[in-house]
């Protein structure tokens, strides 16, 4: 395919920004430095005086403050200038420095130069706030072909096919900013309904809280407050975002960070665990604070919760468990994920570029598991009634690979010593519902009373289906594992295998249909639908899963329904799978 006049598509955001493009059919994003694909928003002026774009740039930041500048977004659409070092430059102008490090990145990834981009803002920025990113745009060398908006760009990284009416929600919470968007999709009209948040509201201020946890901690020992020390504080800073990232897949993490500083000669160290249960008391107003904006912007829309077809994720910090959980509860829907949430934006603004350039609209390709994956445990049935296999899902149906959970779990009587560690494949809260795939025992726990030793245990699950299971005794190491090989092909073959015993039954009934030749028309119609079920079958035989294999079976099944129906329905139902081909085998 030629890549003449490539347009890129480019997420410039508060915290981090990426640049996406379309090559072969397929959504790249493009590496920024290194391996990584994400460039955090920060410009500085090094101590050499060159300017700094990225990550060097946000290393300084806490260090020099005055010669770096972060969270430019903020500013757009603002008249006045921020200062930089020596300089003053207006937000146009430091929103072009980072654009021309991501056209330079993208320009270095495709061997060509990039004059064109589709830009994303807010749903809520104004005239004037999108004027300035198309100015930005233009200072940096980029023509701004289209301005989208973020929420849009999402629904275009998630939705396939454009083709049925939906209502989405999109929930948005970065590093410094939330919002939340509706958006309806009807034919390949996309619209936001409506939008709220709070532009200063993010995942910052949940590593502020543990920043604050680490300071009472470090003053209670020291009697010391280490405030003012700006590299305590950097080192804080950092420790705290890696705690609150570990905590959103480990019950526990410990933050240790090693000479910190002096106090009388004495060094000082920090060593602190703070639980996931702990974490989530502290952020706790502010994911109540996101959920009454949630509720305020469906209203808004004049929509009611049931209305609400899907939600969408997007934004790193999305990746906390209790936001999931209290959208769930909330909206009584399980959100969507799989696209990566830092890059389903810029993903989104590529597939619109590739739209505007007439090259067709892509598919972005993940690895997801297909199935949720947990152990049984002592719980409650709906009726309060105790149930000792109650399902607790650990990796959730839909989550990319490879991906790591733990979660803790207590003995349930005095003196336990033994454990059984039951795993499960499958979506039912009755454990005995699902496919039990792997069982291990862990002896030697300490006899404690009742719900008093904590057992941690951890799920992982590699591109391969191996799923590693290990049950550690939080207090004294003691560990036991089991790893489950195949756990997502041979178990998904034997689905795929009565799958397509189905589908066969089907076809088979329907050649007979065929084969009468009274249903079809015409000869010409009796070949191409036997051409399309050639085609279907071949692609059932093949390694189709998920969502596609679905809608396959069901588009074969709408069209051997019609056989003996108006040739206008048997037509319209051949055409539906001709569709569905048509892009599956792309
Ligand atoms: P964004 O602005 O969308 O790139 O989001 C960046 C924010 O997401 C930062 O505050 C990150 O610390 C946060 N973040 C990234 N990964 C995770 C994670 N696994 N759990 C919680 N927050 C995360």
């Amino acid at each position: 395919m030629s890549m003449d006049g490539v347009i890129v598509g480019i997420d410039l955001g508060t915290t981090n920004s990426e640049v996406a493009v379309v090559r072969d059919g397929r959504v790249e994003v493009i590496p920024v430095s290194g391996n990584s694909r994400i460039l955090p928003s920060v410009v500085g002026i090094g101590d050499s005086g060159t300017l700094l774009v990225g990550e060097a740039a946000r290393n300084q930041y806490i260090l020099h403050p005055e010669r770096t500048v972060r969270s430019i977004k903020r500013r757009m659409g603002e008249f006045g200038k921020v200062a930089m070092g020596e300089n003053q430059y207006t937000p146009q102008e430091i929103s072009a420095m980072i654009l021309a490090r991501l056209k330079q990145a993208a320009e270095a990834h495709l061997g060509q130069t990039v004059g064109k981009a589709v830009i994303t803002v807010p749903a809520f920025f104004s005239d004037a706030q999108r004027q300035a990113t198309r100015e930005a745009g233009e200072i940096a060398g980029l023509e701004v072909v289209r301005i989208l908006n973020e929420p849009t760009a999402a629904a275009l990284s998630y939705e396939k096919r454009l083709d049925s009416a939906r209502k989405l929600l999109v929930y948005d919470l970065g590093g410094g900013t939330f919002d939340v968007s509706i958006v309806n999709i009807e034919g390949e009209v996309v619209e936001v309904l409506a939008s709220h948040g709070n532009n200063h509201l993010g995942g910052d201020d949940f590593d502020r809280k543990i920043v604050d946890r680490a300071l009472e901690h470090l003053e209670g020992l020291h009697k010391t407050d280490f405030r003012g020390m700006p590299t305590v504080m950097a080192r804080l800073q950092r420790a705290a975002e890696e705690a609150k990232i570990a905590l959103s897949s480990a019950p526990f993490v410990t933050l240790s960070e090693e000479y910190l500083s002096e106090k009388d000669g004495v060094p000082v160290h920090l060593s602190l665990e703070i639980s996931r249960t702990d974490y989530e008391e502290m952020i706790g107003d502010y994911i109540d604070e996101t959920m009454n904006a949630v509720h305020i912007a469906i209203r808004n829309a004049r929509l009611s919760v049931s209305e609400i077809d899907e939600i969408l994720l997007v934004g790193g910090s999305t990746r906390t468990p209790l936001i999931v959980r209290r959208l769930t509860e909330d909206l009584g829907k399980v959100p969507r994920f799989e696209v990566d949430p830092d890059l389903c934006v810029a993903m989104g603004a590529a597939i619109q570029a590739s739209l505007i350039a007439g090259t067709g609209a892509p598919r972005v390709l993940v690895d997801v598991t297909p199935y949720t994956f947990g152990i049984s445990v002592l719980g409650y049935l709906p009726d309060g009634m105790e149930y000792p296999k109650c399902f607790a899902p650990l990796i959730r149906k839909n989550s990319p690979i490879p991906v790591s959970k733990s979660e803790v779990f207590t003995t349930s009587h005095d003196g336990q010593t033994e454990v059984e560690i039951t795993v499960y494949q499958g979506e039912h809260p009755d454990a005995l519902e699902n496919i039990e795939i792997g069982q291990f025992l862990v002896t030697g726990l300490r006899p404690l009373p009742q719900g008093e030793n904590l057992v941690i245990v951890s799920f992982s699950l590699d591109l391969d289906g191996l799923l590693r299971v290990t049950a550690r005794e939080k207090e004294t190491g003691l560990e036991c594992s089991i790893d489950i090989e195949r756990t997502i092909a041979p178990l998904g073959q034997e689905e795929l295998d009565r799958s397509r015993e189905r589908i066969v039954g089907l076809i088979g009934e329907g050649s007979g249909k065929f084969a009468e030749g009274a249903a079809p028309g015409s000869s010409a119609l009796s070949e191409r639908i036997r051409s399309l079920r050639e085609r279907a079958d071949r692609l059932l035989a093949g390694s189709l899963d998920g969502e596609d294999r679905e809608d396959l079976i069901e588009r074969v099944s709408g069209m051997i329904d019609q056989a003996d129906g108006p040739e206008e329905e048997l037509l319209k139902a051949a055409g539906d799978l001709e569709d569905l081909l048509f892009y599956l085998e792309a």
